[in-house]
């Protein structure tokens, strides 16, 4: 009688208390380099538990890592601290320092394995569930399975890699100044090949270039003519993702260093003292020795994603794909950015049905022009590519566009019918892009995902966006697809010449683009102790050169 009496009293005080706040949704971040920290910086963290987990507890700034590779700029300077980072922004994130072995999104659940040794008996290993996680793990290197390579040659993807090669570059010219090497030894230690023509092997070679004549032809006198370096690139241009003027004026100013450009040749194997090529054209294989190799052939998956991959139907693919919201679709709460995802953009032809029946207001079975006007800023932002195709073929507005499908006819009294329209838009899924490789790309994904984030209980609660076109039923995400702003690209050529491609088809080159080289590099520092490393290092560089001590 008495304990009811009491219980319905502990009842009522219970149903009186204020209620618990709600409980904030977790947030899992796996991957700390330019998409995960881009993220976690424009995170409103308050809003949720937010855990991150990488087994480098620091940000790279990989634009400088070819510089690393020479000393011109030292390791320390183009990293900074993740808790730093944190602290400094005033995040409320909580940092793990281990690697992501696997994601379950069935169970909503992240297993890791703490990198920081082994001394925890067997309590290394934890999971992590998430109500959203935040995929940011980066590329692996890819070889492609060529046989050798893992174990002869040098990659520049990590700060460790960069001072590897720093270390081996010395180590190439103290093995060859060694008494009694035959000549042709100190050919073989001194051949410098470069295994990839694109944007870091380019500024690697310039960079080793550079470090040759400048520093340590001075201090190696008596080897300095059997220096050789070679870029083995199996396209027949280098930097092939650049225009087509900055690939030429690289060409030209490598010959003129020297530098050797082996075009058109496939490596198909490495061994310990030489690399098998095969010419393109001729099928005809030769053995090249050497001292030093560095593969920067390309990018491929890390097995974790692989194996995530694999568990939602995505096994035949290169990269995790996620929609223009960067959701990963098979999953409602897992997003991928950065180097470890690739968007797949939605073809406007298998929704050009339902975009005609939401054009045609009147329900006439026919578009007016208006009425295609209505709807076309909806349509160009759901679907990149009708703008880009409009652009591409000089189309002034959507008339030129309908009118390629209707032949000739007068714009203003123009009518279409679906397989009209249909027609007039059926080249226009031809211009889909996809986005580069690029920290640009990650920096600008992160960005653009906190932002959704941050705006999410606004748009749970306003489901009714400017988007009547989404078709891919993306309740909550009632704001725009996200849109790369490319903002161009810089390609370091060594002895102070650069080239850039700067938005609006610009290009230039040369000494003074180095300097620009220098000026956006130093603001784009993450903070202002690197930025003041990285300058004074620069700045130590042009007064003493560089430091030649492994
Ligand atoms: P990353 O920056 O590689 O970050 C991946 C993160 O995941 C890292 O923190 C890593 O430690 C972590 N991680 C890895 N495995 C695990 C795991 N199992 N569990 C948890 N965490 C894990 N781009 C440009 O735009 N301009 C340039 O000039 C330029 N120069 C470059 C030079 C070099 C030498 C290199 C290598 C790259 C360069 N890039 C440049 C490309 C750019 O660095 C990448 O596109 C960018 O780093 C991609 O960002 P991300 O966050 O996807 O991956
Ligand atoms: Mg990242
Ligand atoms: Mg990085
Ligand atoms: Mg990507
Ligand atoms: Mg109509």
């Amino acid at each position: 009688m008495g304990f009811s009496f009491f219980a319905s009293r502990a009842a009522a005080r219970f149903l009186e208390a204020p209620e618990p706040p709600p409980r904030k949704k977790k947030v899992v971040v796996l991957g700390t380099g330019w998409a995960g920290t881009s993220f976690l910086k424009n995170l409103d963290s308050s809003r949720y538990e937010v855990k991150v987990i990488s087994p480098r507890n620091y940000f790279a700034f990989t634009p400088l890592l070819p510089s690393v590779t020479c000393g011109t700029v030292e390791a320390r300077s183009v990293v900074e601290p993740i808790r730093r980072m944190f602290e400094k922004k005033g995040k409320d994130v909580a940092y793990y320092e281990a690697e992501c072995l696997k994601i379950d999104p069935t169970k909503k659940a992240v297993h890791c394995r703490s990198a920081v040794g082994t001394n925890l008996d067997g309590n290394g290993d934890f999971m992590l569930d998430y109500d959203y996680l935040v995929v940011a793990l980066g590329a692996a290197v890819n070889t492609f399975n060529t046989p050798g390579v893992m174990e002869h040659c040098h990659f520049l993807k990590e700060v460790e890699d960069a001072q590897k090669i720093r270390k081996s570059v010395i180590d190439c010219f103290e093995r060859a100044s060694i008494p009694n090497i035959s000549e042709e030894e100190k050919r073989k230690i001194l051949h410098f090949v470069i295994i990839g023509g694109g944007p870091t092997g380019v500024e690697f070679a310039a960079e080793l270039h550079d470090f040759l004549v400048e520093d340590l032809v001075k201090l190696y006198p008596a080897i300095e003519q059997f220096v050789k370096i070679t870029i083995i690139q199996s396209g027949e241009h280098i930097l092939n993702t650049f225009d087509q003027r900055i690939a030429v004026f690289a060409e030209s100013k490598f010959q003129r260093d020297g530098i050797e450009l082996s075009t058109g040749f496939r490596v198909i194997k490495v061994s310990d003292d030489s690399i098998t090529v095969k010419c393109k054209s001729s099928g005809v294989e030769t053995l090249v020795p050497y001292g030093m190799a560095i593969w920067s052939a390309g990018i491929g998956t890390r097995p974790v994603i692989t194996d995530f991959m694999n568990q939602v139907g995505q096994g035949k693919r290169r990269a995790l794909a996620t929609n223009e919201w960067l959701r990963v679709p098979e999953c409602d709460s897992v997003y991928a950015i950065g180097d470890c995802s690739s968007i797949s953009q939605r073809k406007i032809m298998e929704d050009i049905s339902t975009i005609f029946k939401v054009a045609d207001k009147d329900n006439s079975g026919t578009l007016t022009l208006k009425e295609i006007n209505d709807v076309l800023e909806d349509i160009c932002i759901r679907y990149p590519q009708v703008e880009l195709y409009m652009k591409s073929m000089h189309m002034v507005d959507i008339a030129d566009l309908i009118k390629g499908g209707l032949g000739d006819s007068h714009k203003e009294s123009m009518v279409v019918n679906i397989e009209e329209f249909k027609k007039a838009m059926c080249h226009v899924d031809s211009q889909v892009k996809t986005v580069p490789a690029t920290a640009q790309v990650a920096a600008q994904q992160g960005y653009y995902l906190a932002d959704c984030f941050n705006k999410k209980d606004h748009c749970t609660e306003h489901p009714e966006g400017p988007l009547r076109l989404t078709g891919s039923g993306e309740g909550h995400h009632n704001f725009r697809p996200f849109r790369y702003k490319h903002l161009g690209q810089f390609a370091p050529l060594g002895g102070e010449q650069a080239a850039a491609e700067l938005p609006g088809d610009w290009v230039s080159m040369g000494h003074s683009t180095q300097w620009l080289w220098y000026s956006v590099y130093a603001s784009k520092q993450v903070s202002w102790r690197t930025r003041v490393l990285v300058v004074s290092d620069w700045t130590r560089r042009f007064i003493f050169g560089r430091d030649s001590s492994r």
